[in-house]
């Protein structure tokens, strides 16, 4: 092992030898050098740790490894450009200091944009190989300014040696990218593939696997009142249920082709079965499975009423494919969960009834691409208004599918449809798309603007891209953040998981205002407007009553106080009536969105009407 010098103090000897350990005993050295982190973090006091790797043949450095106190990691994986100059002054600097770098909030210097960011004290640290710069280390400390001691210093500049000597050597030679897909293939809390990765593999089984007697089936499952256990027992205890149903479902199916959690407390299971079991025999098959699931976690909680719900559907049966397998699977699972009541098992099959119009549903999925290359789908606006002045403070951009024959769909038709196998994702993207093009169009024209908000599907905060499709965009269009805004619905909020969390984080370390729609619709938590990082609640369409009588008033006006006192800008949707307005005002809820003064319309009829405003 090695010794450090006589001067080094023995706990740093200690951060060392642990680092030693580490590599020893972890086969995986990506997952060593995150761990050490966690140590290094906690020996420094800090509350973050990020590593940037300059990118072969650039001026660019990528964030390779982040520990943080309190969040999962934020920029990981993304990638900075920092102008020459920046490189420059940085290294005069360290050339000064001797191989560091100090930032503390206010400075003037290289990273004066830090200023923005939540970040009071900071130390960089850059390491070499063969004289040229290859990386940097940076701890941060969010709540306070650090006087940095000559000792800590030393140390660090030690440890990231080491790790940039002992460990960066020993990952194996793939390229930045595979190295990330790599781990945005996984799902970060149980391990499992996540679901594009689950749907390559079981479509690349099938296509290489040709057994006569045997079928693939699709099994999805879920945990009951998921987010009431979350609230119960704790984010902790919520995670460590879904990572045993994970193991569990490993350990009990036989046969297993692939396994991910689709999201929140839904897992997908591919399974290959003998044909002769039929669906009795797999409906056994799960209910044992999630039996034994059952009594392992009576460790973990005392809760008798936790269940899991699953459904099954077959593919090849009545044609399936695998994503139609996993609607029909999972459209058999909402159907158990139903009959719970009247009986034991809570594994149900599908079968074609479950979807009554699935051959719509079909096709619209089969039109999408269709329809995008087209451009059958047209982006609206609908106005946001001051109560009192009606005068334009915001919109909503809302789609819109203009079929070939001029009929219009609205998004209720085809939104659940498109979220059941991904489609979402290319049309949210069409639409932010549009809607940066519309902000950049009018800024480069010189005309005012005010900030648009854009809907979030839940499906983003459960896969990938998100954070660095939104990262492009604002590079690409080069968009004031202040004029986009994100609606999330409350629901998805409540989930807690990481990556819910690591998206809201780094949206508000961006300063993108998120707004938590739907308020009041379903299961709604104060406690959650307090937790997380919202800036604006979106009370639901659902209390504009024809007539508000005395409880509707009181619970409006206790919600719009509540969320004035945490500093939450407030807004009601769905207002038609004058009687509504006039009681908002009174409640103290001074925007609106509503037929009251505009439906949706079309994004060169929103233009006039901010020009109109202008001329008033
Ligand atoms: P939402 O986010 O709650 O959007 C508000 C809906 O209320 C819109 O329906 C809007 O037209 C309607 N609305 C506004 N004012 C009034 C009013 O005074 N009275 C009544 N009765 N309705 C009003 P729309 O455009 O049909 O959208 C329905 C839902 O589809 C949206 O609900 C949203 O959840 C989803 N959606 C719409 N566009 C997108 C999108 O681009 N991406 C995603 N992921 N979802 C979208
Ligand atoms: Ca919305
Ligand atoms: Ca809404």
């Amino acid at each position: 092992m090695k010794q450090l010098e006589g001067r080094k103090k023995p706990v740093l000897q200690e951060l060392i030898n642990f680092g030693e350990e580490l590599v020893l005993r972890r086969k995986n050295i990506e997952e060593a050098i995150e761990e050490f982190l966690i140590k290094i973090g906690a020996f420094f006091d800090v509350d973050s740790i990020v590593v940037k790797e300059k990118v072969e043949n650039g001026a660019a450095v990528k964030c390779t490894y982040e520990w943080n106190r309190r969040s999962d990691p934020l920029t990981r994986g993304l990638e900075r450009r920092f102008l020459d100059k920046i490189w420059e002054e940085l290294d005069d600097i360290y050339f000064r200091n001797g191989g560091y770098y100090i930032y503390n909030r206010g400075d003037e210097g290289p990273l004066m944009m830090l200023n923005k960011a939540s970040v009071e004290s900071l130390i960089q640290i850059p390491v070499y190989k063969r004289s040229e710069k290859v990386a940097f280390f940076e701890f941060i400390d969010m709540t306070k300014k650090r006087d940095w001691t000559t000792d800590e210093i030393d140390a660090m500049k030690y440890i990231c040696g080491y790790i940039n000597e002992h460990m960066f050597p020993k990952r194996l030679p793939r390229t930045d990218t595979e190295v990330l897909r790599k781990r945005l293939d996984r799902d970060q809390l149980t391990k499992l593939p996540n679901i594009d990765r689950f749907l390559r593999h079981v479509n690349k089984y099938i296509a290489s696997e040709n057994d006569p007697d045997c079928c693939i089936c699709i099994i999805s499952s879920d945990v009951t009142n998921f987010k009431y256990i979350n609230e119960k027992y704790g984010y902790n205890t919520g995670d460590q249920i879904l990572k045993r149903l994970a193991s569990t479902i490993y350990l009990r199916m036989k046969d297993i082709i692939s396994c991910c959690r689709e999201y929140s407390d839904i897992f997908l299971i591919a399974v290959k079965v003998p044909k002769e079991l039929g669906n009795k025999g797999v409906k056994t098959l799960v209910d044992n499975c999630n039996n034994s699931f059952l009594d392992e976690i009576k460790s973990v909680t005392e809760d008798t009423n936790i269940a899991i719900n699953s459904g099954f559907a077959f593919v090849g049966d009545h044609d399936l494919t695998v994503e139609e397998a996993i609607t029909g699977a999972t459209a058999a699972r909402k159907a158990a969960k139903e009959m719970a009541l009247f009986n034991t098992s809570r594994c149900c099959p599908y079968d074609t009834g479950m979807i009554a119009n699935k051959a719509k549903t079909v096709e619209m999925i089969a039109s999408c691409d269709r329809a995008l290359v087209n451009n059958e789908f047209v982006v609206y606006l609908q106005p946001k208004v001051l109560c009192r002045t009606y005068e334009i403070v915001g919109a909503e951009a809302l789609i819109r599918w203009k079929k070939p024959d001029g009929t219009f769909v609205y998004p209720d038709e085809f939104i659940p449809a498109f979220e059941s196998n991904g489609c979402i994702r290319k049309t949210d993207y069409y639409v932010y798309d549009k809607v940066f093009a519309y902000l950049r169009d009018r800024l480069d024209k010189g005309l005012p603007c005010v900030p648009i908000s854009m809907n979030v599907s839940r499906i983003h905060l459960f896969n990938n891209g998100f954070v660095e499709y939104i990262d492009g965009l604002i590079k690409k269009y080069n968009i004031p953040v202040e004029l986009i805004e994100f609606e999330l619905t409350e629901s998805i909020c409540l989930e807690g998981l990481p990556s819910v969390t690591y998206t809201l984080q780094w949206l508000r370390q961006m300063n993108i205002r998120i707004s938590i729609d739907d308020f009041g619709s379903g299961y709604s938590s104060l406690e959650v407007l307090t937790r997380l990082p919202i800036s604006i609640l979106k009370l639901d369409k659902v209390f504009m009553k024809d007539e508000l009588n005395t409880n509707d008033k009181i619970i409006i006006s206790s919600i719009v106080e509540m969320a004035r006192l945490l500093g939450l800008d407030v807004i009601c949707e769905g207002v038609e009536e004058d009687a509504q307005r006039i009681f908002l005002i009174e409640a103290c809820c001074d925007k609106l969105q509503g037929y009251i003064y505009s439906k949706p319309i079309p994004m060169e009829d929103f233009s006039k009407k901010l020009e109109e405003e202008l001329r008033k």
